[in-house]
């Protein structure tokens, strides 16, 4: 009888334990202080945070969280920016991508780039699933400034090339390896791809327009505004 209840106790232990261990959500410590960052960047030049048409000529933005026209239907980022960051080396290694493009009269246009962790948040809280987006206990590289959503403009129209699927198409359409697909735009997708990873960016499998740089843990997560970075916010 002792037994028994000792066995039951410890079941109830186990699965109470389970219970919580699937309850719980590791809460990241993101930098959330201007001075805490400017800080680390005068430790560490390589943590900067670079506003990317500081630094690359004809690049286009359309930052679709700074409107509705995304994936959530809401606004997430203020209202008219036309600024967005990402740190130092894959700021860089983008710089050369465009100017590699600039040869075939092809530009870059980006729907996406750092993002601070309390969007995230906010995603999270509106979706809750991690095949669509972050789950905020592990942040993202786009957190990190590390990971860039783009897509390529022809330099004399400013239009988009015709590529799989839209932007934050979550469909099997926008996989790399989806081949029922009309020819130029899957020529139109490993070009990105082989100019991306040829200056070092990683690709992500089921997004064909989502780029991430290596080594990502050796940057912070930041939950810094775009103003506080250096914007300038219409
Ligand atoms: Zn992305």
């Amino acid at each position: 009888m002792i037994h028994k209840n000792i066995t039951t106790v410890f079941l109830i232990l186990f699965a109470s334990m389970g219970w919580s261990q699937a309850k719980k959500i590791v809460i990241l410590k993101p930098i959330k202080a201007k001075s805490s960052f400017f800080t680390l960047v005068e430790r560490d030049t390589l943590q900067t945070m670079v506003e990317l048409k500081t630094l690359i000529d004809n690049l286009q933005y359309e930052l679709r969280y700074a409107s509705k026209h995304n994936f959530t239907g809401k606004r997430m980022y203020p209202r008219n920016m036309h600024t967005t960051f990402l740190r130092l080396k894959p700021a860089i290694a983008l710089a050369k991508v465009a100017e590699d493009l600039k040869e075939k009269g092809l530009g870059i246009k980006i729907w996406d780039a750092y993002r601070p962790y309390g969007t995230t948040v906010r995603f999270w809280k509106l979706i809750h699933d991690e095949r669509f987006v972050a789950n905020p206990s592990k942040g993202s590289g786009h957190n990190r400034g590390t990971a860039v959503d783009l897509t390529l403009v022809d330099l004399k129209t400013g239009k988009e090339l015709d590529m799989p699927t839209p932007f934050d198409d979550f469909s099997t359409a926008a996989f790399h390896g989806a081949i029922n697909i009309d020819t130029m735009k899957i020529r139109n997708r490993v070009l990105l791809k082989n100019t991306m990873e040829k200056f070092g960016f990683l690709p992500l499998e089921t997004e064909w327009w989502h780029y991430s740089w290596p080594g990502a843990s050796a940057y912070d997560v930041l939950d810094l505004s775009f103003k506080a970075l250096g914007s300038k916010i219409d």
